[in-house]
């Protein structure tokens, strides 16, 4: 029989389980925020004699080391990787038969006291399981030395996770400014941790050409240079004068290229590279100007031009076998699907005036300047189709036809994607008023000098990828989303931060989760903690508070 005492402490044991639970075991708090989480009693801890379990360590080199290798920097334990362990571990395992609940890019992660289990259909998968496991520790576990005192405990937890869409994209604009090659490692780090998956590196602009190509070394001899202007308004910078040397800015070799696509591969990222055409075209036309329209000389811009007369001339065929040579080089160095054209902002007055390009639109039975635009692009795309790939370009490709294999990145708000999609080209949404984070995200009085506009946390949050009025069957041609970093007014790495965190770990969650579970105040409670992780790992964010906002 039970005597009253007994029954008294039971009766407290009981009340505890149900109460101690939320004040002892640790809150979850994951960005992007996963499709499922299921949490128990309980804690898994990291300690000495901990196993990393793969059976077949050959697929996962590369998710091994990473998880290895941080857990060894910020707690110091160095877990043994074996095929079968027994005790405590994390074990990774790719199982077939679970894509149509995990996809290709979801995962499961199942944490008991006395294991963690990782599983998924791809390395991929494993990747991202990792990275949630991460988020599921004290937020120390991201520092690059040892912190001692830290009670390294994971949950218990049940989590089930996949992606809403396929293209996770942050776009870098290394143009208006160069940012060192250490930099682009950190900017691909950062963004695998919000499990983003698509880095489109903007390497061309009037402001600077930012890639070695080997056939023509004075892209980057010329092209990647300009006189400093630094201390002036970005608007108000004059050409570079006679007798004035041309010494900022820089570019990538192409053993840099390489090794930004391996470090990418290791964090399933992928790096579509974009090489602007027919516009946004100074910068090479000043290294090579016999092809542009006039073969007058130019100097690489070192600020704002508008409109942007600089084009490549669509009449001469030496164009043509100049911007494929780069190309063949470009595709070489980059494995990805889609290589990005450009195609934005081309004002035609230079092509009105020459006589080749005239010549092409009169051969080529063509109606006008827009319609030559289209006949550039669909010769690249041909090229480049020849060679296994796909070209994207700014939604200006629309204009006087869209080529055939296309998908478009609509940025003139959300009009050209829906076309796109309506007509069946795949599209990637980065509409100005959700995805331009070169805005201001507060009051411009209380911010660092932007280009203007002003896009706010919550607006970011708020967007969604698949515009209104698309049928089902259309909205499956929407690939996913990208905030892009414009840097005209963003000289350092230190700013480029400041612009993109927190917006980009919004834009993460547009392009992880379902419209129906976003939830801004809980993103907002869950940021606390992202904010701290960000504090270890050195990333300046903003915070803007409420009497910022206008
Ligand atoms: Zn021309």
């Amino acid at each position: 029989m039970m005597n009253l005492k007994n029954t008294i402490t039971t009766i407290a044991l009981i009340l505890c389980a149900l109460s101690c639970k939320k004040q002892s075991d640790p809150v979850i708090s994951i960005i992007p925020q996963p499709l499922k989480i299921e949490q128990s009693t309980g804690v898994f801890k990291l300690s000495r004699g901990i196993k990393i379990e793969v059976a077949d360590k050959s697929a996962l080199t590369d998710q091994v080391m990473f998880l290895k290798n941080r857990i060894q920097s910020a707690t110091g334990l160095d877990p043994e990787v074996v095929n079968k362990a027994r005790g405590k571990k994390i074990s990774l395992s790719i199982e077939q038969g679970l894509e149509g609940m995990l996809g290709l890019e979801g995962y499961s992660l199942t944490v008991t006291k006395k294991e963690v289990k990782i599983l998924a259909t791809s390395p991929a998968g494993i990747f991202y399981g990792i990275q949630t496991l991460f988020q599921l520790l004290p937020p120390e576990i991201y520092s690059d030395k040892v912190t001692e005192g830290i009670n390294w405990v994971i949950p218990v937890v049940r989590i089930t996770d996949k992606p809403r869409f396929a293209w996770r994209g942050y776009m870098l604009d290394v143009s208006r400014h160069f940012f060192p090659a250490s930099y682009i490692y950190q900017v691909m780090d950062y963004m695998a941790m919000h499990k983003l998956n698509t880095f489109h590196f903007h390497l061309v602009d009037d402001q600077g050409w930012r890639i070695e190509i080997k056939k023509y070394p004075r892209l980057t001899e010329i092209g990647a240079w300009r006189v400093n202007r630094e201390d002036q308004h970005w608007n108000k910078r004059e050409p570079q004068k006679p007798g004035e040397k041309a010494d900022y800015g820089g570019f990538y070799t192409q053993d840099e290229i390489r090794q930004f696509v391996s470090h990418a591969a290791k964090r399933n990222i992928v790096i579509v590279p974009e090489i602007e055409m027919p516009a946004h075209a100074t910068a090479p036309l000043a290294a090579y100007p016999e092809y542009s329209c006039t073969g007058d000389s130019l100097t690489v811009l070192p600020g704002g031009i508008w409109p942007c007369t600089n084009l490549y001339c669509a009449g001469k065929e030496e164009t043509f076998t100049f911007l494929e040579d780069v190309l063949t080089e470009v595709i070489e160095l980059f494995p990805s699907k889609y290589i990005h054209i450009g195609g934005d902002e081309a004002d035609k007055s230079h092509w009105i005036k020459c006589k080749a390009c005239q010549k092409r639109i009169k051969d080529e039975k063509l109606k006008d300047e827009k319609e030559l635009q289209s006949y550039f692009v669909q010769r690249i795309e041909k090229f480049v189709n020849a060679r296994g790939r796909q070209i994207i370009g700014w939604d200006e490709i629309l204009e006087g036809g869209l080529a055939q294999n296309a998908a478009v990145m609509s940025w003139r708000g959300t009009e050209g994607g829906i076309a796109s999609a309506k007509s069946g080209h795949p599209v990637v949404m980065t509409p100005t008023a959700y995805c331009y984070i070169d805005y201001y995200q507060a009051k411009p009085e209380t911010q660092p000098l932007a280009i203007g506009g002003y896009l706010p946390l919550e607006k970011v949050y708020s967007f969604d990828p698949v515009p209104a009025g698309l049928s089902e069957e259309e909205a499956k041609m929407v690939l996913g989303a990208q905030a892009n970093l414009w840097t005209e007014y963003i000289a350092d790495p230190a700013h480029a931060n400041y612009m993109t965190y927190p917006r980009l770990t919004a834009m993460s969650e547009v392009c992880w989760i379902s419209p129906v579970n976003k939830n801004f105040e809980d993103f907002s409670t869950r940021l606390v903690q992202q904010f701290k992780r960000y504090d270890v790992m050195g990333i300046k964010y903003a915070v803007v508070t409420k009497d910022q906002l206008k």
